[in-house]
């Protein structure tokens, strides 16, 4: 079969879930047996992502290759379980840095060059990258942005031009918002009208249009927008508000989005798949009622901004048969006088990564309580070496230790600056990024969890633990139990003597997947147990 290609575009509104709604999609296809790859092209001028402020743009996300990217990419995995590369994630930054590179070079021979077609032409090659390799039978792009937006113009330009030269082989999805109108007492379908139009006025003709709302939306009115719209009925799909997301792929499958999209391409659309593992998930997820209370300690009192633990934290607690509940500790507000009041009640506290002074020191003094009254604790990036810091100073006595990303000067430099990192001064794309290997100490916690003794997993950080401190550590309990072989980092701690209080230098929730929750995570929420209930 030729590669099938699905684009997908937002209008009326940005944050209706496109990410959720592609990787869906995907999850679907592949449920049929197809070979998927999910990839997100996004407006922006940033070359990727990674030297983005949280607020701005939620979590950012890293690949197994170490690209930086959106945080759509862990929805695409957590779906799916396939493993994005940085191909998979595109921005106008990147494409025209391409572009006007290969200018300077010379490579236009004298041209002028323009956004069409120099311009929509780079786009056009990236989306298209993935079928030179055979390798998928269903490529799915989704477009950041929503339609009418100056910045996202190129890519609808070059979504027009390959829908002509694809011809039965790109479909269209478009979502779309259905408010309603409380006083009207009605659903409103307007909106979705006119982003249609100002689609087909771009040249483009949805194929499927996917409505959000927060009510059940009758025939009539589906019926209404698919003839106001040019679309068949059975491609005017519905996404209602569900209580949980992963709810979604079941939703689309109900109403036969797959078969339609299908029946778009030509293809023949046979039986609709069981999907049972990711059924026994939902009723797992339905029967977890028991509440968890999991403290996140961090700066970023935002939902998107630490996404990918959040995720991690819920499939742990449904693969434990419990419901996680998250509650955001700033902290900024974290003083020795209040830690108590602020984490006693929690049954587990999560130390989250980040950059910077601020808040480092509320999260040492939680390490330093949850260590003292052995509450399991879970460490990641900066929430590791905020552990690392807090042993040195209350336990190894260097009472001034630090990292030298918050002072430079510090005499005890138990966490340091790496090698290769000395004398960087491009700030994007530079750190340790990616996935590297990680050997685990025989007869450690961490070995145990994992059931093996070489893993990989996915790094963001310029900061390290300063080997000339091991023995200091090892001699007082703090283990380092999992290290780079290559370059001998330190990529684990953990206190085997507490309950549960691992830090790691890695990020282990980029792996965490519907279907492959990951062991940490999932063994940390089962120590958490049993724990006070609300
Ligand atoms: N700021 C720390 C470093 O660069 C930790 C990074 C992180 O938490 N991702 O090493």
């Amino acid at each position: 079969m030729e590669p099938k290609f699905i684009f997908v575009t937002g209008g009326v509104v940005s944050s209706l879930g496109k990410g959720i709604i592609s990787s869906s999609i995907g999850k679907l296809l592949q449920a049929r047996g197809y070979r998927i790859t999910i990839q997100k092209f996004d407006p922006y001028i940033n070359i990727d992502p990674g030297t983005l402020n949280p607020y701005e743009h939620g979590e950012c996300y890293v690949t197994d290759d170490g690209m930086e990217t959106d945080l759509d990419l862990g929805h695409y995995e957590r779906f799916t379980g396939i493993r994005t590369t940085r191909n998979n994630s595109v921005t106008t930054g990147r494409i025209y840095k391409t572009v006007i590179d290969r200018e300077r070079k010379g490579d236009y021979l004298g041209k002028t060059i323009q956004v069409v077609p120099h311009i929509t032409d780079e786009i056009k090659r990236r989306m298209l990258r993935e079928m030179d390799r055979d390798k998928y039978d269903f490529i799915i792009t989704e477009v950041g942005g929503t339609i009418g937006d100056i910045e996202s113009a190129p890519f609808m330009e070059a979504i027009r031009q390959l829908r002509w030269e694809l011809g039965k082989n790109a479909v269209s999805v478009h979502l779309t918002y259905v408010p309603y109108l409380k006083a009207a007492g009605e659903l409103k379908t307007k909106p979705t009208q006119h982003s249609v139009k100002e689609m087909q006025g771009m040249g483009i003709q949805p194929d499927v249009l996917i409505l959000r709302t927060e009510l059940h939306l009758s025939d009539s009115v589906r019926m209404k927008v698919a003839s106001f719209c040019n679309v068949d009925l059975e491609c005017v799909v519905q996404s209602e508000d569900l209580p949980s997301i992963y709810e979604v792929p079941v939703n689309m499958q109900k109403q036969g989005l797959d078969a339609a999209i299908m029946r778009k391409f030509g293809i023949p659309v046979g039986e609709t798949p069981a999907m049972k593992p990711w059924h026994e998930f939902l009723d797992k997820q339905k029967n977890a009622t028991k509440i968890v209370r999991i403290g996140l300690v961090g700066k970023y009192d935002l939902q998107d901004a630490y996404k990918s633990i959040r995720e991690s934290l819920n499939l742990a607690g449904i693969y434990n048969d419990v419901k996680v509940k998250i509650e955001f500790v700033n902290s900024e507000n974290i003083t020795k006088a209040n830690v108590e009041e602020k984490l006693k009640d929690f049954a587990g506290i999560m130390i989250c990564p980040g950059f910077g002074q601020r808040g480092i020191e509320g999260k040492i003094i939680a390490a330093e309580y949850t260590r003292t009254h052995d509450i399991p604790t879970f460490g990641i990036c900066l929430g590791m070496q905020m552990m690392v810091i807090e042993f040195a100073r209350n336990v190894l006595g260097f009472a001034d230790a630090n990292s030298r990303e918050m002072d430079e000067h510090t005499p005890h430099n138990v966490i340091d600056i790496m090698e290769d990192q000395k004398n960087i001064t491009n700030m994007g794309g530079t750190m340790r990024l990616g996935a590297y290997a990680c050997q685990l100490k025989e007869g450690s916690k961490v070995a145990s969890i994992y059931k093996d003794k070489l893993i990989h997993e996915r790094h963001r950080h310029r900061y390290e633990f300063n080997n000339k401190y091991k023995d200091d550590y090892e001699s007082k309990g703090m283990k380092c139990t999992g290290i780079n072989p290559d370059a001998d980092l330190v990529e684990i701690v953990e206190i085997p003597e507490l309950k549960w209080y691992v830090g790691t230098q890695f990020h282990p929730e980029y792996a965490s997947t519907v279907l492959e929750p990951h062991p940490l995570f999932v063994d940390f929420i089962k120590q958490t147990l049993p724990s006070p209930s609300l």
